[in-house]
């Protein structure tokens, strides 16, 4: 047995998350509000999620017996509750995602600050969430940002690619967890029709594949695979086909922890000792048994 490169719960091998960034008609408000004065086109587009997509996950989700997390944010638990209220009553873990999907590039830090008060406020007095983490819209992310989260209580956040198990993002006030993600794990670039663009409109199958490439070299690699669907985007039916697929194939191989971006995120916290870079003889008996205080960044 080679040496664990990053040591999951039970022995697990690896571990998977499945999660949807809830975005409905919000990031095409905030990037092109003009346009979203007069298209009905494109915002019918995106209001697809809410009326049809959200739901269709929720029946997969309960199918297939998986929790996930959704990244809302709060101009869609404003204008589009009854959705919000179902993904939280089924029992599904809810992170903050900006208030109108502000792409934080845009913003200054203080900007970005009362963004992250409005946002936190509506998911609180609507929703009843208190978030434990965080995915910030569009994966754009300023170098203050970590501190920010650190300081309204955040647990981790998800937005950065830095590596491909979940990571340290030193803080002013220590350690923030990250739940890495890839654009190659994100339906939107594959699956969007965007005028002008490049890519085509992906087939499922071939999406399917890539996808199960990816999670099979991650696996022996005790990687962290997390998915990033978009309602609007995964919930047309051959992709929802596609997710259920791709979890059942998953389920075939051995020692995959699904689990929520929460809870991965809660185990990295906890310590789990690094076995990374020096040979192990064995992996550890039990993830359990494997803490320690020790949680220096995993540099590999
Ligand atoms: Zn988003």
């Amino acid at each position: 047995m080679s040496a664990m490169r990053y040591p999951w719960p039970a022995g697990k091998t690896s571990a998977a998350v499945l999660s949807f960034d809830f975005d409905a008609e919000s990031g095409f408000l905030f990037r092109e509000p003009e346009k979203a004065r007069r298209s009905l086109g494109d915002l019918e587009e995106r209001r697809f999620g809410p009326r049809v997509g959200v739901d269709r996950i929720l029946r997969l989700l309960d199918r297939l017996k998986l929790r996930a997390s959704f990244f809302i944010p709060g101009w869609t638990v404003e204008h589009h509750f009854e959705p919000c209220r179902r993904i939280r009553d089924a029992g599904h873990e809810i992170g903050a995602h900006g208030n109108v999907h502000e792409a934080l590039g845009f913003l200054d830090e203080e900007q970005e600050e009362r963004v992250m008060r409005e946002q936190l406020e509506i998911l609180s007095s609507r929703l009843g969430v208190r978030p434990a983490g965080y995915r910030s819209p569009s994966w754009d992310v300023n170098v203050w940002t970590p501190d920010l989260l650190k300081r309204h209580g955040f647990l981790y956040d998800s937005s950065l690619m830095g590596n491909d198990v979940p990571y340290d993002v030193p803080t002013s006030q220590g350690p923030l967890t990250e739940v890495p993600v890839q654009w190659l794990l994100d339906d939107a670039p594959l699956f969007r029709h965007v005028y002008g663009a490049t890519n085509a409109i992906a087939d499922p199958g071939r999406v399917l594949q890539m996808w199960s490439k990816e999670w099979e070299a991650m696996h022996p690699e005790n990687g962290c695979f997390v998915l990033t669907c978009h309602p609007f985007v995964s919930g047309r039916a051959s992709r929802i086909a596609l997710l259920e697929d791709l979890v059942t194939a998953m389920r075939r191989a051995r020692g995959v922890w699904f689990a929520t971006c929460e809870e991965v995120a809660r185990w990295h916290a906890s310590g789990p000792a690094p076995a990374k870079g020096r040979p192990a003889a064995t992996r550890p008996a039990s993830a359990s048994g494997a803490r320690s205080r020790a949680r220096g960044p995993r540099r590999r």
